[in-house]
């Protein structure tokens, strides 16, 4: 039953706009409306490259801790945990010391593994619970939530601000490679410049392409002028050229035609595979050999690649022969959401792999294999902050419906103003003005705010 407490605080996260920072998007009011034991912050900024977490960590780790406390009084949780890695150590002796007196909070540091962020790993790397196929941490009494959306919950609650900021990492081929807190919705191209722009006087719009998150589950992007959104953790720009770029922009029919003859039933994409070794009755090489014999139908091996958290791991780490299993996933994953398929919950009660502990993947020799280490070695700048005269504001930043539009072309709006409302009933988020200006622009996929020059 929800408590005065926990209606109060999903209330104030509602009308916020707060979503999980961490890259999926759920909108934060209905993660937090259900009663748990453990609230874990998730600071352990899975993907290489990426520096936000650590950033937000070291730069205001009291908000982090206010966030979780909040959600740990709301959801009546006796435990809290922040979770970072190990290799954190600047981070781990000030959380160490701030978390001393701090009753219910522990940190917990993890190794240097990918995907170490996964919420489903991490509730079992720190409870030793597995959760459910087809399930959510909750099933197992657990809340775990990023550190940036623990941060925008402290500042919706003590400070009354909703979400127009987003802390990410620009980093690869630019000339000043940095952390920046970004308006949402100022545009990749101008974060780019910010950092220096492209090495070498190239250009970004010909050489290079950008990877929007990490370089694993990113997503290449081409057009420079698309806008920062709630989830973007990271910018990564590299040689349009580069094998990891090249593999990621593959056509889906080459992936299948090169799968089919060259798919040699190692199994080690299923042996390495993250989810497997939870104990999930998920076995990629398995679905690779369905989809190799063009089989119809959607056989049990098949619907279990709901289970897959496309992580990437099968293709850019456990296959010899370069295929993408994660990417077949994710298609079949799309068309089987599609058509309303969803797993029995609480399917099978998993048990954790023997093999597990020895198979985890350490991060830098993931780094290495994807030809990244000159970027994981160069210092990041920190601090610098967007200050854009024109933001476009997506109504889909998030998991569920787009927002509505509230506001129409031609009125000015402030900073934090409500623009984009959730449709009645829905799932979703609202979405608020990130800077103060003019609406130059409206549909229903967009609203686009203009400054006046010195404004
Ligand atoms: S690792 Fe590659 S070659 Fe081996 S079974 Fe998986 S997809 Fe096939
Ligand atoms: S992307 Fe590959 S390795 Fe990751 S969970 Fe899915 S099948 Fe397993």
């Amino acid at each position: 039953m929800p408590t005065a407490s926990s209606t109060r605080l999903a209330e104030t996260v509602r009308e916020k706009g707060i979503v999980g920072a961490g890259g999926a998007g759920f909108p934060t009011h209905i993660k937090i409306s259900s009663p748990c034991d453990t609230v874990i912050a998730n600071g352990a900024e899975c993907e290489p490259l990426l520096a936000g977490d650590r950033y937000l960590l070291l730069k205001d780790y009291r908000s982090v801790i206010s966030g979780l406390k909040l959600v740990m009084e709301s959801t009546g949780a006796r435990k809290g945990v922040l979770a970072i890695k190990k290799k954190e150590t600047e981070a781990a002796t000030v959380l160490e010391e701030e978390l001393r007196e701090t009753e219910g909070i522990d940190l917990f540091l993890l190794d240097n593994f990918y995907p170490a962020g996964d919420e489903f790993l991490l509730v079992y790397e720190i409870t030793g619970r597995v959760v459910p196929e087809g399930g959510l941490p909750i099933n197992v009494g657990c809340i775990v939530q990023n550190v940036e959306t623990l941060h925008n919950i402290s500042r919706a609650v003590e400070h009354n601000t909703p979400v127009t900021r987003r802390t990410l990492t620009c980093t690869g081929e630019v000339k000043t490679p940095s952390v920046v807190t970004a308006h949402i919705g100022t545009s990749f191209r101008e974060i780019i410049g910010l950092c220096g722009g492209v090495t070498g006087g190239a250009s970004l719009d010909e050489d290079y392409v950008i990877i929007a998150g990490g370089p694993l589950m990113g997503e290449v992007v081409t057009d420079p002028d698309t806008p920062v959104t709630k989830l973007t953790t990271g910018l990564i720009v590299l040689p349009a050229s580069m094998d990891l770029v090249v593999e990621k922009t593959l056509p889906m029919e080459t992936i299948i035609r090169r799968s089919r003859s060259a798919c040699c039933q190692c199994t080690y994409c299923t042996e390495l595979c993250p989810r497997y070794l939870l104990g999930y009755e998920l076995y990629p090489h398995k679905i690779m050999r369905q989809v190799n014999l063009g089989l119809e139908e959607p056989e049990e091996a098949i619907l279990n690649a709901i289970l897959c958290s496309e992580c990437a791991l099968c293709e850019t780490y456990a296959c010899p022969m370069g295929l993408s299993p994660s990417r077949v996933n994710r298609v079949i994953k799309m068309k089987l959401k599609e058509a309303g398929y969803k797993p029995p919950s609480g399917r099978s009660s998993p048990v954790a792999r023997d093999m597990r502990e020895y198979r985890r993947v350490p991060s830098e020799r993931l780094t290495v294999r994807l030809k990244l280490q000159q970027y994981e070695e160069m210092r990041l700048r920190e601090g610098v902050l967007t200050d854009p005269r024109r933001v476009e504001l997506l109504m889909k930043q998030h998991t569920g419906e787009p927002a509505i539009p509230v506001v129409k072309q031609g009125v000015q709006v402030e900073e934090g103003q409500l623009i984009g409302e959730i449709p009645d009933n829905r799932l979703g988020a609202r979405v608020h003005a990130s800077i103060s200006g003019k609406v130059t622009f409206v549909d229903g996929a967009r609203v686009i705010i203009t400054r006046e020059a010195g404004g």
